[in-house]
């Protein structure tokens, strides 16, 4: 059946098409932080998510990276192949901060010679624990094989984000990615990439342009969503 509602997240719904293989995300206006625990709606939130998602999916697109990303169809819509999601947040991080910063101890805005790639088992009801390598396997989440696919790919991500940024003068501080496999178990990026799923600082002034500002209720969400968003635009067609 078309236009069911099949999932709901907290960012996002996803619907059933008349093709088969073949969903519909639509991203919502809501804001989450503490897992959840704090929400609040932003309007046009979703809108901005989504184009800045179809752009930057676009461009990875254009450059070599399979996805699940199939076309824009509307403001705050977008067509995706449906995939098996792994249950793993995948994190790369270029310039220490957030969650990192703490567990060590050191102030956030430190440099990483080369980026380190983490992973999170994503489970709401553990607010999704950082594991390693050896309990990626454990919980049957991915084989050594494919977490070398997901590192290699996260960080063939990370070196297109960082040229694309750059170029619109913006510090890609850390992202998280989620993937997904295809009908043939083929490993695909899916999911969003937006600053509600990045640190994005920009590079003359620090100013954070993404959900820290909802987190650290330091800013206006839309404002500096719309300042990538305008940014992005100018360089991807
Ligand atoms: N992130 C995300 N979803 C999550 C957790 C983290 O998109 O559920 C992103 C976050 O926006 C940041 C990066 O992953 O760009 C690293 O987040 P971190 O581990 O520092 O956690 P946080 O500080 O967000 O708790």
């Amino acid at each position: 059946m078309a236009n069911e509602l099949i999932y709901e997240g907290k960012a996002k719904e996803l619907f059933t098409t008349e093709k088969e293989g073949v969903l519909r995300a639509k991203y919502k206006d809501d804001a989450t932080a503490l897992n959840g625990g704090r929400k609040e709606v932003f309007a046009g939130k979703g809108k901005r998510n989504n184009t800045i998602t179809s752009l930057i999916f676009r461009y990875l697109k254009a450059h070599g990276i399979p996805s699940h990303f199939i076309e824009q169809i509307s403001e705050t819509e977008q067509l995706i192949r449906k995939v098996e999601i792994i249950p793993l947040e995948v994190v790369v991080r270029n310039v220490l901060a957030g969650s990192l910063a703490k567990r060590l101890g050191r102030p956030e805005g430190e440099k990483m010679d080369t980026p380190i790639v983490e992973f999170y088992f994503k489970n709401d009801a553990l607010d999704d624990p950082f594991i390693n390598d050896d309990h990626v396997v454990f919980l049957g989440a991915c084989d050594r094989k494919e977490i070398e696919t997901l590192k290699a790919l996260a960080l063939n991500v990370n070196e297109k984000l960082q040229e694309l940024f750059s170029e619109i003068g913006i510090t890609l501080v850390d992202f998280k990615l989620e993937f997904g496999r295809d009908e043939t178990g083929a490993i695909i990026l899916a999911d969003e990439i937006s600053p509600d799923t990045c640190r994005l600082w920009d590079k003359e002034t620090k100013e954070k342009l993404d959900k820290d500002v909802f987190r650290r209720n330091i800013g206006n969400l839309i404002t500096v969503y719309d300042e990538v968003l305008n940014r992005l635009m100018e360089v991807v067609k």
